[in-house]
């Protein structure tokens, strides 16, 4: 991280470049990370929450360019360049210094509705598939009568399920407060994402060539599932957690 909030006066001044950043062109409330110092490890991270005005403009908030992406073109992910951004000193969140906590327990939450997003975007790559199914007729019969299909419609409904009840189980353990939450969290995500991705292409594969066009929104699926796999923390990343977490037999 190489965004800087530097004291002056009674608030911050900040500069630096952010890229990834969803909505940041309609956005009226900002969560931001920066640096306050150097050398303390973690420690030199700071959260604010900044107030955006995407009507009039801000000064020094300034959107440069909205990513071109796979799917998911309805919400725009920008690059935002911040220079001489200036905060009041009420913008921080908690103290100085405490903004990799702040991080880490944010993604704790974030993930879940990510998980969430994962076993709807499943879910109804599912019902599409099985629906043509049932419709299409080839050799006499429709598609659904044949085992191949049958088991792969199984497998996905099995899938989705399995998904559903950990990111449950996993928000009904953050919702408690309890102690391996951020395990949980990551292990939602991890399924759900995964299995997003494996139902969506298994529907497009249901559908044969119409799975391939985008007359039929199977394919658009598969694209939104791959983006729940990458954001919130890899899914990589959300192994690594998992493995630190359950080995160390933290939460
Ligand atoms: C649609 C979209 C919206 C986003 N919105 C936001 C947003 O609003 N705000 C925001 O801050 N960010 C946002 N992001 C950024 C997102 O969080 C990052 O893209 C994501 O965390 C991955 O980081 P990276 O792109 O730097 O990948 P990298 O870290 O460069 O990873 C590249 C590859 O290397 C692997 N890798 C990296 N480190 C390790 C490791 N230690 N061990 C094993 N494998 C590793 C990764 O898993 C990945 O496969 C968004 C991204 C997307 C795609």
């Amino acid at each position: 991280m190489k965004t800087k909030a530097v004291v002056e006066g009674e608030g911050y001044v900040v500069n630096g470049q952010k890229c990834f950043i969803s909505q940041a062109d309609v956005a009226h409330l900002m969560l931001l990370f920066a640096r306050t110092s150097e050398g303390k490890g973690t420690r030199d991270i700071s959260a604010f929450m900044v107030e955006l005005d995407p009507e009039n403009g801000t000064p020094g908030y300034q959107v440069v360019r909205a990513e071109r992406k796979m799917s998911m073109r309805a919400v725009h992910t920008c690059q935002i360049v911040l220079d001489d951004l200036r905060l009041p000193a009420s913008a921080i969140l908690g103290r100085e210094g405490q903004g990799f906590y702040l991080a880490m327990k944010t993604l704790d939450e974030s993930r879940l509705p990510v998980a969430a997003q994962g076993v709807g975007i499943a879910q109804g790559a599912l019902e599409i598939a099985a629906d043509y199914a049932q419709q299409r007729v080839q050799f006499g019969s429709p598609i659904s009568a044949f085992q191949g299909i049958q088991f792969m419609i199984a497998d996905m409904a099995t899938q989705v399920e399995a998904a559903r009840q950990l990111t449950y189980m996993a928000a009904s353990h953050y919702e408690q407060g309890g102690p391996r939450v951020t395990m949980y969290s990551a292990m939602a995500k991890l399924l759900s994402s995964d299995t997003a991705m494996k139902v969506t292409t298994d529907a497009v594969q249901v559908l044969g060539g119409c799975g391939f066009t985008q007359e039929f929104p199977a394919e658009r699926l598969m694209r939104d599932a791959k983006a729940t796999q990458i954001y919130e923390g890899t899914n990589q990343i959300q192994r690594i957690i998992i493995a630190r977490r359950y080995m160390g037999g933290g939460g």
